[in-house]
């Protein structure tokens, strides 16, 4: 390392990463807790360059509405939907706060990091088809998922996927159910948003710095060894409370900080890529998200899906994201990155998991392996008249998976979700794992504000209501405050297909 500049400064809140996790929490902070001084250390040159970049991830707004991994049917033949209820509870928060922050004149333009657009599940084969219609009579009872249509009519899914429609010639029925009040995020432009905001209520946002080490000091402080990647030199930085917002990076920082709630878990990191529509014409033609079903034995975050993106205010078409085998946690990480996170206390949860998932990684790393004529191949699964040429590859965002210890799994089970590690005392939380990640970071970060600052929550109460009306609350239980909340959103955040608050129109997009 460079030589140690002897400056130690001391702040309330120290945010590591400058993804929409951080993001998240300083501005929930800012609100709460105006007086506090905040610092963010980002390694990047700019926010949200990571997997919260519009590139790196699908720009799903998880909400359960065609994500298929959500209501596995029970044994008995039933659908459970519990899973998809909490996903679109969470979802619902993520909304309220982001329509409070444009109400405030805290966010501007909503369109340019949220926009509405139908979310679609599609099926082949009989028994995918009974799943399907299955899913739809128990998700259509629910307040949640009301105006979901379900069709197995090739005329009417015309209508719906003219696209993915054209030139189909197998006979096997397909079904699919459309919803119309499904999105799309630009999480990369909401996080540079959300940084923006936060610059203007002075947070100190120091980009190119990386930080190297945290540790406990006696005076009951953080103390974060950070380098400034532009001078060389290191900086010392002390703060009552740390968020490890790191993404990949997190698990790495959280072991440096030696708490006991750090111990046994390891990361199991999944690669990227998606396939990007060059044709203007095609691009046109379609107008949804559409998921369909995992493979027998692929991982849910594996199922590649058809989407309409919005893009720099372009209509973009985007098919993936194909997982794959690496050993980076980020994006911009290094080959060394899942060697270097095997430690004495976590080696036999490590062992058991790659035991365990011998075929999952064999699946990943096949996966890593395939052509572009390959990968065509399961595009044309969606879209068979998909012409190579028209198609680009790019290179997704990397995601780390959380293997531990589980009751359920047994040692060395990979969680496929987002969980928040935090110390007994509330001193320091990190946020690890992937999907449904951004979609319900305002959920995830109310969780670490529960967990870190109790002692505030009586007090904090009133101001987290007015942001987010139905915390606390189930709004699948309620269905008047969710039918009016969801309006309301809707109205502020230029989702209801009336006038958006200064929206561009759909006829003024280019389509690329
Ligand atoms: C392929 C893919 C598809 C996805 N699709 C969706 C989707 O459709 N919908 C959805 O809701 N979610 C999706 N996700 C998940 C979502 O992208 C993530 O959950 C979310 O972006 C995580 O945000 P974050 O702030 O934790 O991490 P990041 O955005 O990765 O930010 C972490 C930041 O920390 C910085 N950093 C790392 N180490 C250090 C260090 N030592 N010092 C300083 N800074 C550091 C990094 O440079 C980075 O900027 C997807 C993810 C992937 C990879």
């Amino acid at each position: 390392m460079g030589k140690m500049s002897n400056s130690q400064t001391k702040t309330d809140v120290i945010l590591i990463g400058a993804g929409i996790m951080s993001a998240t929490l300083g501005t929930l902070l800012k609100e709460l807790a105006p007086e506090w001084e905040i610092k963010v250390f980002e390694k990047l040159g700019k926010p949200g360059e990571e997997s919260s970049n519009e590139w790196n991830n699908a720009g799903t707004g998880h909400a359960a509405l065609c994500e298929l991994n959500y209501t596995p049917e029970k044994p008995d033949g039933s659908i459970d939907i519990n899973k998809a209820i909490k996903i679109n509870e969470q979802f619902q928060i993520s909304r309220q706060f982001w329509s409070y922050l444009v109400k405030n004149n805290l966010l501007q333009n909503p369109q340019e990091f949220i926009r509405p657009l139908p979310h679609i599940s599609l099926v082949q084969g009989e028994n995918n088809v009974r799943f399907l219609k299955k899913r739809f009579e128990a998700l259509s009872n629910n307040p949640l998922f009301q105006g979901m249509e379900f069709s197995d009519d090739p005329e009417k899914l015309k209508e719906w996927i003219p696209l993915i429609m054209e030139g189909r010639t197998s006979n096997e029925p397909i079904a699919a159910t459309k919803i119309d009040s499904g999105t799309d995020v630009n999480f990369g432009a909401l996080t540079r948003m959300l940084f923006d905001h936060l610059k203007r209520k002075d947070v100190e946002i120091n980009y190119n710095h990386s930080v190297k080490d945290i540790k406990r000091t006696s005076d009951g402080l953080w103390e974060l060894k950070v380098k400034d990647l532009n001078s060389g030199s290191v900086e010392i930085h002390k703060a009552k409370f740390v968020f490890i917002g790191a993404g990949g990076g997190s698990l790495h920082l959280l072991q440096k900080s030696g708490i006991p709630e750090s111990k046994h878990i390891g990361g199991f990191p999944v690669s990227g890529l998606f396939m990007v529509c060059n044709n203007p014409k095609v691009v046109e033609q379609h107008h949804a998200k559409v998921y369909s079903k995992a493979k027998i034995g692929a991982p849910p975050m594996s199922v590649p899906h058809l989407d309409t993106r919005y893009i720099d205010n372009k209509k973009m078409l985007l098919f993936g994201p194909f997982a794959g085998f690496s050993p980076k946690f980020l994006k911009t990480g290094s080959n060394m990155d899942l060697f270097a996170s095997v430690k004495l206390h976590n080696l036999v949860t490590l062992l058991a998991s790659a035991f365990k998932n011998f075929s999952l990684v064999k699946y990943l790393l096949q996966q890593l392996m395939l052509t572009k004529e390959k990968r065509m191949k399961e595009l044309r699964e969606f879209i068979p008249t998909a012409k190579s040429e028209d198609w680009d590859i790019v290179v997704a965002g990397q995601r780390v998976q959380i293997i531990k210890d589980t009751e359920a799994g047994g040692k060395g089970t990979i969680q496929f979700g987002t969980e928040v590690v935090s110390a007994a005392d509330g001193s320091i939380a990190a946020l690890l794992g992937a999907s449904p990640g951004a979609s319900t970071a305002v959920h995830v970060m109310l969780e670490v504000i529960k967990k870190c600052f109790s002692q505030h929550m009586h007090e904090w109460e009133p101001k987290i209501k007015e942001m987010i009306p139905s915390y606390g609350v189930s709004l699948a239980e309620n269905p008047d405050l969710f039918q009016e909340l969801h309006t309301s959103t809707a109205e502020t955040l230029g989702l209801s297909g009336k006038e958006s608050v200064s929206g561009v129109s759909e006829k003024e997009l280019v389509y690329s």
